[in-house]
């Protein structure tokens, strides 16, 4: 019994139904099932529906880990020099791993800095209103708002005000952004587009060649913030002629709280001199001479700014590991199949009154990432509440109505979403929000 096509869309046979063994029969089909134990889960059978904020460790992760932590034990500084695996070039290594998952070629990109700090570097290199009559960045206003104050400062840098040189696009619905109506305003004012791949509340995964495409044919450079698709969705940077990109390293890449990020940068863009230089960015073979005359690398390693951040980079390898092996399509497809499940969950038992949940995120798979908004109009934050006190469920919640939920494909199973499912009915049955402040 497949209930679930290989699309991702659900194909209502007469045996598909809300019942338990529906969830458990998926379970026993699933090819990405082995991967499971490869991770540690916290508490006792907890549900872990946040791997979109933070992923979790995995015995992969920890292995590399501890790599680095036996090689500073025994070698000191000569970590930095041994002859394989050297942590002088830990961030172009970590780069090179992830390249497939995002279609690049392995010096295209690299692991580095933060996403903040990465979106600053790779803004400031290529916003430029001081050489020409194009001033604006275009944003929208469902972006995530660490991009949005990285944005503006970096307007204000350039002494100019940001209201009247950043645009926000804005939202019909509150939910989702008409990407046409972000085509509409590329105007020959626009001097940089910064998008998010996927909107961090509902969901909403943009058509990133479409709109790249439309950046491209008006030469306006485009950069985006992948934080909530790399690791889930996969993507190809080259084959679409994005500029830039960056993202964060400890969602869907389980790599750690706080863990180093990542930066593409496409190989024509080589030349072009860092905005935020530094000594970490300098040709390699050169970067000893001391030179005060700074002469960056000629690949994403360009745009590393201090010294790499080994510790918190180690568990990016044995993390990466997992994604590769599984294979990112694979990845999708499970990912694809589980929010599918969510979604027939919510709708056939938890809309009507008096239970009123709705889906937040578009029903279309291939525009959505990982992650399904959960909409309930009173209650969220305390449902939310509930879920975690009551019922080991971690998931999170976003003002003012959205509890996100994403089952990952690498390490939740579909009996899990069934009994979330279930949960959810049970709280408001048993009206336990009220038993929260
Ligand atoms: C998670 C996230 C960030 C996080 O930024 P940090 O600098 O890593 O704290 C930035 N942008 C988006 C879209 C995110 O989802």
């Amino acid at each position: 019994m497949i209930a679930i096509k290989d699309t991702g869309a659900l194909e209502l046979t007469d045996k598909f139904s809300v019942d338990e063994s529906i969830a458990l029969q998926l379970d026993l089909e699933d090819p990405l099932s082995e991967y499971r134990d490869h991770f540690y889960f916290p508490g006792n059978s907890t549900i872990y529906f946040d791997g979109n904020s933070l992923g979790l460790f995995s015995k992969e992760a920890e292995q590399s880990l501890l790599k680095v932590i036996k090689d500073w034990k025994e070698l000191g500084i000569l970590g930095w020099y041994k002859p394989k695996n050297s942590w002088f070039y830990f961030g172009e290594d970590l780069g090179a791993m992830a390249a497939p998952l995002v279609g690049a070629e392995p010096e295209e990109v690299v692991a580095t800095g933060t996403t903040t700090v990465n979106l600053h570097s790779l803004v400031s290199t290529f916003y430029h209103p001081e050489e020409g009559k194009c001033t604006k960045i275009i944003a929208d206003e469902l972006d995530f708002p660490t991009d949005i104050y990285a944005l503006k400062s970096q307007i204000k840098l350039k002494g100019l005000d940001p209201k009247e040189h950043l645009i926000l696009i804005p939202s019909n619905d509150g939910r989702t952004i008409d990407e046409d109506k972000i085509i509409k305003r590329m105007d020959d004012d626009v001097a940089l587009i910064l998008l998010p791949s996927a909107l961090y509340r509902s969901g909403q995964l943009f058509n990133m060649e479409y709109l790249t495409k439309a950046a491209n044919d008006r030469n306006i450079p485009i950069g985006w913030d992948c934080s909530h698709s790399v690791g889930v969705v996969p993507h190809k940077f080259d084959e679409w002629g994005i500029d830039f990109a960056f993202w964060c390293s400890y969602k869907y890449l389980n790599s750690g709280p706080g863990g180093t990020g990542f930066l593409y940068l496409n190989r024509k863009h080589f030349e072009k001199e860092p905005g935020l230089a530094g000594w970490f960015g300098y040709e390699k073979a050169r970067q000893f001479d001391m030179s005060l005359d700074f002469n960056h690398a000629k690949s994403a390693g360009g745009w590393q700014i201090s010294s790499s951040n080994i510790l918190c980079s180690a568990p990016i390898e044995g993390a990466l590991s997992l994604h590769l092996k599984a294979g990112i399509h694979n990845i999708r497809k499970k990912s694809i199949h589980q929010t599918e499940y969510l979604i027939y969950l919510v709708d056939n038992l938890l809309t009507k009154d008096p239970y009123n949940f709705r889906i937040g995120t578009p029903r279309n798979p291939a525009k959505r990432s990982g992650h399904i908004a959960i909409e309930h109009d009173t209650e969220a934050r305390r449902i939310n509440e509930c879920l975690r006190i009551y019922h080991n469920v971690i998931s999170d919640f976003r003002p003012p109505n959205v509890i996100r939920m994403a089952p990952i494909a690498l390490y939740n199973q579909y009996h899990e979403i069934w009994l979330v499912a279930q949960h959810l009915k049970q709280i408001i049955d048993e009206k336990e929000y009220e038993k929260i402040e």
